[in-house]
C-alpha cells in the first residue's frame, strides 16, 4: 500500500535539534523522544487540523476525563531504515485498524487515516534522522488518544486529543524470561476490554506482575478468567508453545490482543512448512509436555521484541525449565520476520510500506 502524505496540517519546527545529544549506542527503550509530535484534537463532533509542533509538555484540564474515567488507547509500532537510507513501516494499516477497533470499544472518536497514517509519514519524513540504520535500531513510534474534555461525570468525553510520538530504540534484550501462570489474576474477561489497547488493561497488569516479579519472574502468561485452564498472553505479547514440531498459539477473542506480529508469524510459519495450529493450549497439557520432554519451546511474540524466547515457567510453586535447543524455531521466524522488516529480504506479503 501507498500512504497518501497529509498535506492539511500546520508545522511548527524547532528552532534546535536533540539529535547530538543522543547516545544512539546506549539507549534505555521508551525514554527518549525526538524533536516534533504530532497532536489533533477532536472538538465540535470533528476533528480538527492536525499539527506537528516541537516536543513539549502538554497543559490539560485537571478534570479532564482521562483523568478520572480512562478513556485512553494506544499503539506500539516501529520505523526501520534500510541499507539505502529508506524508512519502511510494517503493516501500518493494522496499526490503524486496530487502534480504531479499541477507539469503537471504549466510546471514542475514529482516527481517519490521512490523520493517522498521512499524519505520521510526515512526521517521520521530519524526524528520518532519528531513524538509524542496522539490524535491532529502529524508531519506536506511540500513537494514543485520550478524553481531555473536562467534567467529572461518568460519560464518554466531548473533546479528545490524539497525538503521535516517536521513540529510538536499540534491539531490545530483555535477559532471560521466566514465567509465572495466572491462578488467580487475569487481564481481561469474555465481554471486557482485553481486544482493546487501552492505557487500564496495562495498569491492571502491573500488580500481578510485580507479584510474579517478587517470586523470580518477569512476566506472567495470562489465562482464560473463567477457569484459569487455557493459556492466553504472556505479559505484553501474544505467546507461541512448540510441542514436537507443531507451534500453538491461542486463536484471539474478545480477551486476547489481535497482534500483529503474532498473525505474521502464523503466516510465516506456513509459508515455511512449519506446522502451526491455532488453538489453545490447556496449562495441563502444557505441564505433561514439560514433564514428558515433548515441549520444546515457548516464546512471546511482539512488536518490541519480535520475538521473546522463555527459558521456563513456574504454576503452583513448580518450576519447570524448558530445554535449550540449537535448531530453536522461535529464532528462525525472528530471523525472517526481522530480514523483512529491514527490507534484508523478499517482502513476499506485501507487508512494508
Ligand atoms: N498482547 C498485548 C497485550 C500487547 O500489548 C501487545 C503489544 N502491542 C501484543 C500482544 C503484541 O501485539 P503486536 O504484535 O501488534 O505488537
Amino acid at each position: 500500500m501507498e500512504i497518501k502524505t497529509l498535506e492539511n496540517i500546520d508545522i511548527t519546527l524547532s528552532p534546535t535539534s536533540k539529535i547530538n545529544e543522543v547516545d544512539f549506542e546506549n539507549i534505555s527503550f521508551g525514554n527518549t523522544f525526538t524533536d516534533h509530535m504530532l497532536v489533533c484534537d477532536f472538538a465540535d463532533g470533528k476533528w480538527q487540523q492536525p499539527k506537528i509542533v516541537p516536543y513539549a509538555p502538554i497543559t490539560l484540564d485537571p478534570s479532564a476525563k482521562v483523568f478520572h474515567y480512562g478513556q485512553a488507547i494506544f499503539e506500539g509500532m516501529k520505523a526501520y531504515k534500510d541499507d539505502q537510507d529508506d524508512v519502511w513501516l510494517f503493516r501500518p494499516e493494522q496499526n490503524h485498524d486496530r487502534f480504531n477497533k479499541s477507539a469503537v470499544r471504549m466510546c471514542m472518536p475514529e482516527v481517519p487515516e490521512d490523520i493517522f497514517l498521512g499524519g505520521l509519514k510526515k512526521l517521520l519524513q521530519i524526524e528520518k534522522d532519528w531513524v538509524k540504520k542496522g539490524q535491532g535500531n529502529s524508531l519506536y513510534i506511540r500513537p494514543f488518544m485520550f478524553a481531555s474534555g473536562k467534567g467529572v461525570v461518568a460519560a464518554p468525553a466531548q473533546f479528545y486529543k490524539f497525538m503521535i510520538l516517536l521513540s529510538p530504540a536499540k534491539a531490545y534484550y530483555s535477559g532471560e524470561v521466566k514465567v509465572l501462570i495466572a491462578e488467580h489474576y487475569s487481564r481481561a474477561a469474555n465481554g471486557g476490554i482485553g481486544a482493546a489497547k487501552a492505557a487500564g488493561n496495562y495498569a491492571g497488569q502491573f500488580y500481578p506482575t510485580k507479584l510474579a516479579n517478587e517470586k523470580g519472574y518477569q512476566q506472567v502468561i495470562w489465562t482464560d478468567d473463567a477457569t484459569h485452564t487455557k493459556l492466553e498472553e504472556a505479559g505484553t505479547m501474544n505467546v507461541f508453545f512448540r510441542i514436537n514440531d507443531i507451534l500453538y498459539t491461542a486463536p484471539t477473542s474478545e480477551r486476547i490482543l489481535d497482534g500483529i506480529t503474532r498473525k505474521s508469524l502464523i503466516e510465516l510459519a506456513k509459508r515455511e512448512n512449519i506446522n502451526v495450529e491455532v488453538r489453545s493450549v490447556l496449562v495441563d497439557e502444557l505441564v505433561t509436555a514439560a514433564k514428558d520432554g515433548s515441549l520444546k519451546e515457548i516464546f512471546g511474540a511482539g512488536t518490541a521484541a519480535v520475538v521473546n524466547p522463555i527459558v521456563g515457567f513456574g504454576y503452583k510453586e513448580e518450576y519447570y525449565e524448558l530445554p535449550k535447543l540449537e535448531n530453536s524455531l522461535a529464532l528462525e521466524l525472528k530471523a525472517k520476520l526481522t530480514n523483512i522488516q529491514y527490507k534484508k529480504a523478499d517482502d513476499t506479503f506485501g507487508w512494508t510500506v
